[in-house]
C-alpha cells in the first residue's frame, strides 16, 4: 500500500504547537515509508476565515522544516500555488464534488434534506435537555414524503443535508492508538452533511477528499475520535474503504489544561520569534507523547524519520514542558554551526541596541561563542547588553561589593591598567591569561583573590561568561574604563 497521509488545518493563520506536532508525525511516517505528505486545506467554516491565513501556516511549516509533497506551497516569490496530482487542495475550490456526492447520498438513501429552522432545533434540544437526555436530531424531516420535498424546494425553503443513519446498528473500526471502537448508531446525531450555504461540513469534505486523495492512515488529534464513526458510516455508504485511523491524544499544558493561548505560547510563530532553533522546536515536540526506544533525546530529523512509529505514541495525554523545551533548545545551541548560529542571532542583537554598522561579524561571532552554553533561546542575548556596550560599572550584589572591598584589590587593579595599557596590540584572552598570570607572579595574589575582583571590576558580577573572552569582545580602551571607573567608585583611595 502507498501510505498517503495528510495535514489538514482550517486556516486559523496560526499553526498550533499541538498541530505542528501533528502535521511532523504524518511527515514523519510519510518520509519512513517513502509515501507522500499532503496539506489540504479545511475552509468550509466560511464564517471563521482569517486573511492570509495559508501563507502564514506554510511560512510557519516551512521554518519547521515539515514541508509538504502535495497541496499549496509558497514559492521563493511568496506566491501560493499548487502542487500533486489531486488536486484542488483546498476544499472551498472543491464545492461542485462536495454537492454531486451530497445528492448521491440523497439519492440512494443514506442521507435526506432537512427543512427544520434553527428555532425548531433549539426548541427540541431544549426539550430534550429539560427531560434529561442527550440533545440530538429528532429525526423530523426523515419522513418527508417526496412530494413535501420538492415542495419545499421549489419554494426555495432553506435546508441543509442529513446523514441517515440505520437504527441501532453497531459501528466499528480499529484505530492504532486507541485500539477497537465500537459505536451504536442510536447514540449518533443525523450529522449535517451540507450547510444551507450550500458548503459542505467538515464530516462530509473530510470523507470525501481523504477518499479522492487516496489518503491511507488519517493521523489528528483525538478530538476528531467522536466524529469518526460517523466518517465510518459514510464511507459505507459511498460504498469506499475507509482509511486507518490514528488518533493522537492532545497535548496538555503544566496545569494539565488543553494547552490554549490563555496558558501561553501555543503558535509555533511564538516560539520562533523568541528564539527556539526549528530543528529543536520539531525535537522538542515529537518527543510530547512519543519516544524511541532506545531513549535518545536529542534527534535530528533525518533520526526522527528512522525511529518514528505509531506504536510507541504513549495512550495518555503528553504534557508541553517548557523547561525541557529549553534544555533542547539549548543542546542545539550549544552545538550549532557558529556562523549560522550568528546570522540567526543577528535580528536579536539589534533589537538589544547593538550597532552592527559599528561592530564586525567576527565580533558578534565571538560573543555568540562566549554566551551560547548559557542561552536556553536566542532572545536572551538582550539581556547581555550591558555586559559588552556599558562603560559605568554597576555591582552586581553583596558577594561582589566585598570582592572589591579586599585590601589588595586597588593596587592589583592599577597594575592590571598598566600592563594592559602597555599592549601594542587588540588584547585577546590569551593576552588576558597572560597578563593575569604575571600579576600572580609579581603580587603574590591567586586563585579566587585575583579572578574575582578582576570579573567585578570588568563586569560589576562575580558570575559570567569566560572573563578573559569577555574582556577581548569588550577590547583595550573600555576595559580600561571600567577599571578606571571601579576605582573611583567602589574602591577606598
Ligand atoms: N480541519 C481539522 C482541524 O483543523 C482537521 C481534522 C482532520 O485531520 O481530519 O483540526
Amino acid at each position: 500500500m502507498d501510505v498517503r497521509v495528510r495535514f489538514a488545518p482550517s486556516p486559523t493563520g496560526y499553526v498550533h504547537i499541538g498541530s505542528l506536532r501533528t502535521a511532523l508525525y504524518n511527515y514523519l511516517y510519510a518520509k519512513q515509508n517513502n509515501g507522500s505528505y499532503i496539506i489540504r486545506i479545511e475552509d468550509t467554516d466560511q464564517t471563521r476565515l482569517v486573511e492570509d491565513a495559508i501563507s502564514g501556516m506554510l511560512k510557519s511549516m516551512a521554518w519547521a522544516g515539515v514541508e509538504n509533497d502535495e497541496g499549496p506551497y509558497m514559492t521563493a516569490e511568496e506566491e501560493i500555488v499548487e502542487k500533486g496530482a489531486y488536486g484542488p487542495y483546498v476544499q472551498s475550490d472543491r464545492l461542485p464534488i462536495y454537492k454531486k456526492h451530497a445528492d448521491e447520498l440523497i439519492e440512494n438513501g443514506n442521507a435526506y434534506y432537512c427543512f427544520c429552522s434553527k428555532e425548531r432545533l433549539d426548541a427540541v434540544r431544549e426539550q430534550q435537555r429539560s427531560e434529561g437526555k442527550t440533545p440530538k436530531y429528532d429525526g423530523h424531516c426523515r419522513h418527508l414524503t417526496q412530494e413535501e420535498i420538492s415542495a419545499k424546494l421549489e419554494a426555495g425553503e432553506p435546508h441543509v443535508v442529513r446523514l441517515k443513519l440505520p437504527e441501532n446498528r453497531e459501528i466499528k473500526f480499529v484505530d492504532a492508538i486507541k485500539g477497537e471502537v465500537t459505536v451504536n448508531t442510536n447514540d449518533l446525531d443525523d450529522q449535517v452533511l451540507m450547510k444551507t450555504d450550500g458548503f459542505p461540513t467538515y464530516h462530509l469534505a473530510v470523507v470525501i477528499d481523504d477518499h479522492y486523495m487516496k489518503i491511507s492512515h488519517v493521523v489528528r488529534g483525538d478530538e476528531w475520535l467522536i466524529s469518526t464513526p460517523k466518517h465510518v458510516y459514510t464511507y459505507e455508504a459511498f460504498g469506499w474503504e475507509a482509511p486507518q485511523f490514528v488518533h493522537l491524544p492532545v497535548i496538555l499544558s503544566q496545569s494539565k489544561k488543553k494547552l490554549s493561548k490563555r496558558e501561553g505560547d501555543v503558535a509555533v510563530e511564538d516560539f520562533r520569534k523568541k528564539g527556539y532553533l526549528p530543528e529543536a522546536l520539531v525535537n522538542y515536540i515529537a518527543l510530547v507523547g512519543w519516544s524511541p526506544e532506545d531513549g535518545q533525546e536529542i534527534l535530528s530529523m533525518s533520526e526522527l524519520i528512522e525511529k518514528f512509529s505509531f506504536e510507541r505514541v504513549s495512550k495518555s495525554s503528553g504534557v508541553f514542558d517548557v523547561d525541557k523545551l529549553n534544555w533542547v533548545n539549548n543542546q542545539y545551541i550549544r552545538n550549532y554551526d557558529l556562523e549560522a548560529l550568528t546570522k540567526l542571532c543577528m535580528p536579536y542583537f539589534i533589537n538589544a541596541g547593538f550597532d552592527a554598522d559599528v561592530q564586525t561579524v567576527e565580533w558578534f561571532q565571538k560573543i555568540v561563542s562566549v554566551l551560547r552554553e548559557r542561552l536556553n533561546r536566542l532572545d536572551e542575548i538582550g539581556q547581555y547588553h550591558g555586559l559588552f556596550m556599558d562603560d559605568d560599572i554597576v555591582l552586581e550584589d553583596e558577594e561582589a561589593a566585598e570582592m572589591i572591598a579586599l585590601e589588595h584589590v586597588p593596587e592589583m587593579l592599577k597594575v592590571l591598567i598598566d600592563k594592559i595599557e602597555a599592549l601594542e596590540s587588540d588584547i585577546t584572552a590569551a593576552d588576558v591569561k597572560q597578563v593575569l598570570k604575571s600579576i600572580q607572579k609579581e603580587m603574590g595574589v591567586k586563585g579566587k583573590g585575583l579572578f574575582m575582583p578582576v570579573r567585578v571590576a570588568v563586569t560589576g558580577q562575580v558570575h559570567g561568561p569566560d572573563i578573559a573572552e569577555v574582556i577581548e569582545i569588550i577590547g583595550n580602551k573600555r576595559v580600561v574604563k571600567r577599571i578606571n571607573y571601579t576605582l573611583a567608585h567602589y574602591c577606598k583611595k
